[in-house]
C-alpha cells in the first residue's frame, strides 16, 4: 500500500507564524501569506496537509508535495490542486487495459506515452483526473469559462460578499494597444503615463468597492447581494473549483500557456504547468515535446518547407501563402511568437 504524507514540507506553516511564510517550487513563490490567503485559511491549508492516509491507489509523489498549496498567480491569485486520481502508470494501464499497473519499465512507458501523445490516441490521458482551486480575476475568469471540458463551481456573489481584492498591473505589463496584432499589446507605458493609468485603476476599483459596500449596508439600503455586485469592475477576484481530465487539460494548456494567451491567463496556465510535471511527468515530457514546443503546419506550409529543404529559396510570393501564413511560417522556424 502506498502511505501518503502530508506534515509540514515544503512551504509548511509553523504553528503560530505566517506573514513570512513562503517557499520556492520550480521558480515560483508558493503558499504565501498576503496573497489573498487569510491566516485562518492558511491554517487549514496546513491542517489539510498534514493529514496523513494510507492507501491501494496509485499516488504521484510530485503532485503529494503540492497538494493543497496555493501557488501565487498575479497579484492576489492562486492555483493550488485540491485533488487527484491517476498518475502516468494509470495512462499505460489503460492504454494496455491491464490488470496490473501495466507498467513494463520506466523507458517502455515514456515510450508508449510519446506515442499516444504523437498520434493523438487521447482516451488513455483522460483516465487521470484532477482539481484545482483557482483564485482569479473576472476578466480571466471569462476567457476561462471558455473551455467547456470542465466541472466548476464558483464562489456565489449573490450569496457572499466578495473582498476587496482587484487586479492592478505590475507597471511592467502595463502596455500599449499593439498596432500589428489587434489582440496584442506593444511598449510598456512609462513616467506620468504609467502613473495616470495606474491612479485610474486604483481610484475606479476602490470607489466601486466604496459603493458596493455602501449598497449592501444593512443601516442603508440593504441591497440585495445580486444586485449590490453589478457595479463592480472586471479585475475583481473570484474563486472557483475547476476540475477536468488530463487530455482537456493539456488542450486547455496549449491554448493558454502560448504566447498568443492573454499574460493575465497564461500564467495561470504556466502555474498549472508546473503542476503537470510533478503529477505525470511522462505525460509531461511527451506534450513538451508534441505540443507546446512542436508545431502544425497546413499543407501549402509543408510543401514550401519541403522545397526549402530540398535547397530551393522560397519567398513568400513563390510559396503561395498569404502573407499571414507565411508569417506564421516564419515564426515556427525562426522559433519566435
Ligand atoms: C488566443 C485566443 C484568442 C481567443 N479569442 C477569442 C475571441 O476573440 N472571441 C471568442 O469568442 N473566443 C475567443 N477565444 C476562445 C476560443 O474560441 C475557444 O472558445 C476557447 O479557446 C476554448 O477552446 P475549445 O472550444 O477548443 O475548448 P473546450 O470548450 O474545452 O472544448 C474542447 C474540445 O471539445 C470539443 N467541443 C466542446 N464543445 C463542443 C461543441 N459544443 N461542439 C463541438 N465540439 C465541442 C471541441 O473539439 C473542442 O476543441 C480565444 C482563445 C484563445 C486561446
Amino acid at each position: 500500500m502506498n502511505s501518503i504524507e502530508g506534515g509540514l514540507q515544503p512551504g509548511g506553516l509553523p504553528p503560530g507564524h505566517g506573514a513570512w511564510l513562503s517557499v520556492e517550487f520550480a521558480g515560483r513563490l508558493v503558499y504565501a501569506l498576503g496573497m489573498g490567503i487569510t491566516q485562518e485559511q492558511a491554517q487549514e491549508i496546513e491542517a489539510q496537509r498534514s493529514r496523513s492516509e494510507t492507501t491501494r491507489r496509485v499516488v504521484s509523489p510530485g503532485l503529494e508535495a503540492l497538494l493543497y498549496e496555493p501557488i501565487e498567480v498575479l497579484d492576489h491569485g492562486f492555483v493550488r490542486v485540491i485533488d487527484y486520481l491517476g498518475d502516468d502508470s494509470a495512462i499505460v494501464q489503460a492504454a494496455r487495459v491491464s490488470y496490473g499497473t501495466g507498467t513494463r519499465s520506466v523507458r517502455g512507458d515514456a515510450a508508449l506515452i510519446a506515442y499516444l501523445m504523437r498520434h493523438r490516441h487521447t482516451t488513455p490521458f483522460e483516465m487521470c483526473e484532477i482539481k484545482y482551486h483557482v483564485k482569479l480575476p473576472v476578466f480571466v475568469a471569462r476567457q476561462w469559462i471558455r473551455h467547456r471540458t470542465a466541472s466548476i463551481n464558483e464562489v456565489s456573489a449573490r450569496y457572499s460578499i466578495l473582498d476587496r481584492e482587484f487586479h492592478i498591473p505590475a507597471p511592467d505589463n502595463l502596455a500599449r494597444q499593439s498596432t500589428q496584432n489587434r489582440q496584442g499589446r506593444s511598449d510598456v507605458l512609462e513616467g506620468d503615463e504609467a502613473v495616470k493609468v495606474l491612479e485610474i485603476l486604483k481610484d475606479d476599483a476602490s470607489r466601486a468597492y466604496g459603493h458596493y459596500e455602501e449598497m449592501l449596508d444593512g443601516e442603508g439600503p440593504g441591497l440585495a447581494r445580486e444586485l449590490a455586485r453589478i457595479n463592480l469592475p472586471l479585475g475583481i477576484y473570484t474563486q472557483w473549483y475547476w476540475k477536468t481530465n488530463l487530455h482537456n487539460l493539456l488542450h486547455f494548456l496549449v491554448l493558454r500557456a502560448d504566447p498568443h494567451a492573454q499574460y493575465e491567463i497564461r500564467v495561470y496556465a504556466e502555474a498549472m504547468l508546473e503542476t503537470v510535471k510533478a503529477w505525470v511527468p511522462l505525460a509531461y515530457e511527451a506534450f513538451v515535446e508534441c505540443r507546446l514546443d512542436g508545431a502544425e503546419l497546413t499543407a501549402k506550409q509543408l510543401a514550401a518547407v519541403r522545397r526549402m529543404v530540398k535547397g530551393e529559396t522560397v519567398t513568400q510570393e513563390t510559396s503561395g501563402l498569404s502573407r499571414r501564413m507565411w508569417e506564421e511560417l516564419q515564426a515556427v522556424l525562426e522559433s519566435r511568437p
